[in-house]
């Protein structure tokens, strides 16, 4: 069969693997036995669960050889096997969108994406770091043609039906001159096998040779060995006291395509109503697709040890998507289809009970200021968006988001903000916007500071901003949003009120009507203390909060036009008051209108006439 070119990332990343000093080269035996466990993992359950597979016979297991005086080293599973068509998608193209996204962020710095490779785990490629060339012999279970599939790595790989007996794949690794000394190797092999994948259910033998000597003739000759290398348990079946840190971390690498420690685990054992195990991990950085719509699940499913899937995205709620690791029920029947798992009470239970624990162990994260400051940096985004999509559990997540706020430096809680309001206090003041610099000099925040109200900060306004309002209350306390909700009462009188309204009503028409419908509404409050004017939306506007939930479902919605309040204390107002010249009083209606905008962040709708006005009226002064 001709030659066939690899598509265009993956010959990018063949030449990244090749050509950048990667320092950690023996993780390619980590990522080829970690295919081979994947392999078996898939051939059995489909010896449960497909009618024409049920009556094989095999037992599972994978073997290394060497062979130095042929520069060799070879892995063999009895898995599942590939096909000429599986071939072609899985290791000649990039199906997954690990590898894709993976290959986005190349940047053609060799040092900076050398570093990625141990980011990502970019799997059966990583072979090439060591590799010459590499056939993957292979047949699939229930088929009768097995296909041999060669490369170099270099653009090109070419396929060629061969024969071979039994399912399952034999890679062949043509080792480069000069890893065969590191990778041809007993100990090596062992070393490398009991640092990665020692706990991967399956044995893993070791071939290799070994002189003996005949007793009675002295003569030496080469005998062939077979050891098993590895421990094979599976290593969330083992009960805690007997896992080791290292080994829980090893056991995280080997599922994550991470190559960094994790930054917990929780491993738990259940019996009684339901019996299961769940073994989760956090790591420490967000993973890449986290944000992507086509994230991979990091959650596999077992049923008394046997695979079930990795790629159901229910098993934890959206929000945990970072979370990885493996749920094993010993109460599911074996041959549960992937299909019914929606429904399925038990696993339901599980998950919840998953959740709870999961939360509960950010909770106690909680407790050391700094970790979970790191941990929050990654992962604080998914937590609101928990808050907003889970119920059941909003007030466990609620305690576990942290904002910045005008009262303390660094991040704080909703229970910290609650210990530190006065008794009168009965909201949690906040406000939104998209840079903290200019929403921590907002006009609006004058009157809380006056009134020593704290408002909390919240500058990741794309989340924020729909997400909060959601929150409804914490311990009773409702949440406001301080550019919609009225201001901090002061010490004003309602005839105090009504007088100075009296005395600006006239002002307050003209700024009206020479900003038509650029304004909701024009005021004169007591909200401000430093600048004359700041905008608010209106709280109580029923279009506006309709508007809102269109943008929380992912529609454009334009903003509604705002109320603008004056500060009948400041200068210019006072001045305006008493002002007889028409075209100025127009111009410093909209200078106040723009100004308040500008202050709070928001963007202006015709910045070019704000500079016109600005002109005039600077022109006016002398
Ligand atoms: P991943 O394991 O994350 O899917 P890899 O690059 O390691 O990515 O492998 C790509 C794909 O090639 C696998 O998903 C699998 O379909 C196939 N594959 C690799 N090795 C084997 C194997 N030993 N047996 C069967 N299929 C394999
Ligand atoms: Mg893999």
């Amino acid at each position: 069969m001709a030659k066939q070119q690899f598509q265009t990332e993956v010959g990018q990343l063949l030449y990244l693997m090749t050509h950048s000093l990667y320092s950690n080269k023996e993780i390619f035996i980590r990522e080829l036995v970690s295919n081979s466990s994947d392999a078996i993992d898939k051939l059995k359950y489909l010896t449960l669960t497909d009618e024409s597979l049920k009556s094989l016979e095999w037992t599972p297991q994978i073997s290394i050889s060497f062979d130095k005086d042929d520069k060799s080293l070879t892995i063999v599973d009895n898995g599942i096997g590939m096909d000429e068509t599986d071939l072609i998608n899985n290791i000649g193209t990039i199906a997954k969108s690990g590898t894709k996204s993976f290959v986005e962020k190349l940047t053609g710095d060799a040092k900076k994406d050398s570093n990625l490779i141990g980011q990502f785990g970019v799997g059966f490629y990583s072979v090439f770091m060591v590799a010459d060339y590499v056939d993957v012999i292979t047949k699939k279970a229930g088929s009768e043609q097995a296909y041999k599939w060669s490369s170099d790595g270099r653009g090109e790989f070419e396929i060629k039906p061969v024969t071979k007996e039994s399912q399952g794949t034999v890679i062949y690794i043509k080792l480069k001159d000069d890893e065969v000394e590191d990778f041809a190797s007993k100990h090596r092999i062992e070393t490398i096998i009991k640092k990665y994948s020692n706990h991967i259910a399956y044995p893993i033998f070791l071939n290799y040779k070994e002189e003996v000597e005949n007793e009675e003739t002295k003569e030496k000759t080469l005998e062939s060995k077979k050891e098993q290398i590895n421990a094979a348990t599976a290593l969330w079946t083992l009960p805690k006291s007997k896992v080791k840190p290292e080994e829980y971390n090893e056991f995280y690498k080997s599922i994550s395509h991470d190559s960094s420690d994790p930054l917990l685990h929780v491993h738990t054992k259940a019996e009684g109503v339901n019996n299961y195990t769940t073994l989760f991990y956090v790591p420490q950085k967000a993973p890449f697709d986290m944000y992507r719509v086509d994230y991979q699940s990091g959650v596999k499913l077992y049923v008394k040890r046997v695979f079930i899937t990795d790629d159901d995205k229910e098993l934890l709620p959206t929000y945990l998507r970072f979370v990885r690791g493996i749920i094993d029920s010993e109460d599911l029947p074996l041959n549960v289809s992937r299909e019914i798992l929606q429904e399925n009470r038990i696993l339901a239970n599980i998950k919840q009970s998953s959740v709870k624990k999961l939360l509960g162990e950010f909770k106690k994260l909680s407790e050391d200021k700094e970790k979970y400051e790191k941990f929050y940096k990654e992962f604080g985004r998914a937590l609101k968006e928990g808050a907003y999509q889970d119920f059941t559990n909003k007030e466990a997540i609620l305690e576990l988001l942290r904002y910045k706020s005008t009262k303390v430096e660094g991040m704080t809680s909703f229970a910290e903000y609650k210990d530190r309001a006065s008794t009168e206090q009965k909201a949690i003041y906040y406000i939104v916007g998209e840079n903290e610099k200019i929403l921590r000099s907002s006009p609006l925040l004058e009157s809380y500071k006056k009134a020593d109200i704290e408002v909390l900060i919240l500058d990741d306004k794309e989340i924020d901003d729909i997400i909060t309002p959601a929150f409804g209350a914490y311990q009773e306390w409702q949440f406001k949003d301080i550019t919609s909700c009225e201001a901090p009462s002061t010490e004003q009188s309602e005839e105090e009120k009504k007088e100075i309204e009296e005395k600006y009503k006239s002002i307050v028409e003209k700024i009206k009507s020479n900003l038509g419908d650029a304004v909701k509404d024009v005021k004169v409050t007591n909200r401000l203390s430093d600048s004359p004017s700041c905008v608010v939306k209106d709280g109580n506007d029923p279009m506006a909060s309709m508007a809102h939930m269109f943008r929380a479902m992912g529609q454009e919605m334009p903003e509604s036009a705002p109320i603008l309040e004056i500060n009948p204390e400041h200068d210019i107002i006072k001045k305006l008051n008493g002002c007889a010249d028409d075209s100025l009083i127009a111009d410093i209606s909209w200078l106040l209108l723009d100004n308040a905008k500008i202050s709070e962040g928001i963007e202006i709708k015709d910045p070019i006439g704000f500079a016109k006005r600005l002109n005039s009226v600077m022109a006016k002064v002398f």
